[in-house]
């Protein structure tokens, strides 16, 4: 067997430690007999493992007790109208646009009601986070909507915007528990695991209860309904069961570890090796701002495109993997989530320093 540096956005790198377990688990899960994808989501087996995964989640994240978290499927991009037709009570929202993800999500408001991007950093190919401080958040406004952690431009938000005290949404699908957060910012949170948890097809919602209604747009479909969810403790139909066993491995993973604390340093040291050789290099250069630069996602070219594709081509033979920018951006991207471990980074600075030398 052998396991290579997998650099790619999503599905990504999980740590070897978990797939070893479900590896040892596979056949025959704590002595049912069975496979965790075999098992009924009704059984006690399986409610004590989902139950489980929403308490190491609550511990890691510090979610207090007004909020609910819930295990959901149809990916992120569900979400960009779930959140509409559960949200928009006056039809209006607020939209910062700092990304593809970002621009969807508006998109798919606009559907709904009256969305409005109320900044945006497309002028400069998204490759900065615009000032937050002082929008122009409208007055009944249902929610200000953000992508806080931008996958494809490999941008961040350092700082909260200021929503003029509406309800901040958030897609954290790339930053998920890469580093604490304050939960009490925000009105809901939520993110597809594939880049930083789990398996896709499942998408954790984290929302304060007070927002869950029944109050939702007319033709809001019963699947699509938070509420639904909320009150069936996300077993109102077969939830995704394996990939939430998956997730809650994670979890579990994460805490072992030291919780998000020593994640958030963990990442800020493997970021920076690479960094600081982009910000040295002659041949390779960063294409985000530096105050707005992704622990996770790292954008970078040589400022030539054939040169670029012999990149990729040559770390691909050499072990690393998956290192072509998103097919909109071109370059190289190097995500380095939460699994990916410091020696891989140092690996790939190695090759980046060789292949320049050459
Ligand atoms: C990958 C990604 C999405 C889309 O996720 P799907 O699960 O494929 O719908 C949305 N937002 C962000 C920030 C992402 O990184």
């Amino acid at each position: 067997m052998s396991r290579v540096y997998n650099f790619s956005a999503g599905p990504a790198v999980l740590p070897e430690e978990v797939l070893k377990e479900a590896a040892d688990e596979m056949l025959d899960y704590e002595g049912s007999g069975m496979s965790v994808m075999e098992m009924s989501h009704r059984s006690k087996v399986y409610d004590n493992i989902i139950k489980t995964a929403e308490q190491d989640l609550r511990d890691l994240m510090n979610i207090p007790d007004d909020y609910e978290v819930m295990f959901l499927q149809g990916g992120a991009s569900t979400q960009f109208a779930m959140i509409p037709m559960n949200l928009m009570k006056n039809k209006v929202a607020d939209y910062i646009v700092t990304g593809q993800w970002a621009k969807k999500a508006y998109q798919e408001a606009c559907i709904y009601g009256d969305a409005k991007a109320v900044a945006s950093s497309a002028d400069k190919t998204f490759s900065y986070i615009p000032d937050c401080s002082d929008l122009p958040i409208r007055d009944n406004a249902d929610y200000v909507y953000i992508c806080e952690n931008n996958t494809i431009y490999g941008t961040k938000f350092k700082k909260l915007p200021n929503t003029k005290g509406k309800t901040l949404v958030a897609d954290v699908s790339s930053c998920f528990l890469s580093e604490p957060v304050d939960v009490t910012q925000y009105g809901l949170i939520y993110g597809g695991v594939q880049k930083n948890i789990g398996p896709a097809g499942v998408v954790i919602v984290i929302m304060r209860k007070d927002l869950i209604t029944e109050d939702t747009l007319p033709g809001t479909p019963t699947m699509l309904k938070y509420k639904i969810h909320a009150d069936a403790k996300s077993l109102y139909n077969t939830p995704p069961a394996y990939g939430i066993y998956i997730c809650g491995k994670v979890f579990k993973w994460i805490k072992k570890m030291g919780g998000l604390e020593v994640m958030k340093q963990r990442n800020e040291e493997k970021a920076k090796v690479l960094y600081d050789f982009l910000d040295s290099s002659e041949m390779f250069h960063g294409t985000v701002v530096k105050e707005d630069r992704s622990l996770m996602n790292v954008p970078f070219v040589t400022g030539n495109e054939e040169l670029d594709a012999r990149f990729v081509k040559e770390a691909d033979a050499a072990g690393f993997k998956n290192l072509k920018g998103h097919r909109t951006v071109g370059g190289m991207r190097a995500s380095i989530y939460n699994a990916m471990p410091r020696e891989g980074v140092e690996a790939l600075v190695e090759f980046m320093r060789k292949f320049e030398n050459k």
